[in-house]
């Protein structure tokens, strides 16, 4: 079932997501060389909790940090870790979930540690582009496939593969509600979006195949071949004006006019 959100809710979700687009933010700043995931982690709880929301991942389905952190060809849920040191050339997915009063919000992005391999800066900016591809596609009437498709079809075109396995998810009272979005699909199919539905849309894309297995720490996502994986994720809610990207970074996280209709 899918829950549509009140103005009031939908008010409340994007003060949960500011939470999350202000620690997002402030952790990307502090990715450079030498710095642990585990620092990472400890600094996104305190601030989390300064600002009054609860880290929505600790503790979920047994989930030990407040951030996954996934270097390189991690896909998603990396573990962060004291030990595990940042060095030039890492991509460092982050994503991060935050709970204030009774909703969460969840995003992620990659940042890359200077200096990448073009082909990976690309990848970046392919995932990211086709992110922001799937929100032009967050109007009322449009369907979830559409999503899916917008994501597909750029990232396939740029020569890079989408991930199967993992998908986005509508998000409210729960981190995942109904419906899952798939990053793969054909256009004019799925459930109807409508006004007040919020959507967690999650563009997992990687360099070589789309093959990814789980590591024996039970959470980690890697991507068979090694080869390096890109994550951005934001939560959208869809209004009469358009798409509504509740975890924008500019803090006033504007309606519509930032993301045109598309297609
Ligand atoms: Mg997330
Ligand atoms: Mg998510």
């Amino acid at each position: 079932m899918i829950v549509c959100k009140s103005a009031a809710e939908l008010e409340a979700m994007r003060a949960a997501n500011q939470i999350v687009a202000t620690v997002r933010d402030e952790v990307a700043e502090r990715i450079r060389p030498g710095v642990t995931t585990g620092e990472l982690d400890k600094y996104a709880e305190a601030r989390i909790r300064e600002l009054g929301g609860e880290p929505a991942f600790k503790g979920y389905r047994g989930f030990p940090a407040t951030l996954c952190i996934s270097l390189n060809e991690e896909v998603v849920h990396g573990i962060p870790s004291t030990k595990r040191r940042l060095a030039a050339g890492d991509i460092v997915g982050i994503d991060l979930g935050v709970r204030l009063g009774g909703f969460y919000g969840d995003s992620a992005l990659t940042v890359p540690v200077p200096p990448v391999d073009e082909d990976v800066t690309r990848l970046l900016e392919a995932t990211r582009e086709a992110l922001d591809l799937a929100i032009g596609q967050c109007w009322p009437g449009r369907r979830v496939g559409d999503i899916s498709h917008a994501v597909q079809q750029h990232v396939e075109q740029a020569g890079f593969s989408v991930v199967r396995e993992f998908v986005g998810h509508g998000i409210g009272v729960a981190l995942h509600e109904d419906p899952q979005i798939p990053n793969f699909g054909d256009p004019g199919v799925g459930a109807r979006l409508r006004p007040g539905m919020v959507l967690a849309i999650e563009p997992m894309v990687n360099l070589g195949d789309a093959g990814v297995e789980v590591l024996e720490d039970g959470w980690t996502a890697v991507t068979v071949d090694r080869k390096p994986s890109a994550h951005f994720e934001h939560s959208v809610a869809i209004t009469e004006e358009g798409p509504w990207v509740l975890s924008a970074s500019n803090g006033a996280a504007a309606r519509g006019p930032r993301y045109a209709a598309s297609g």
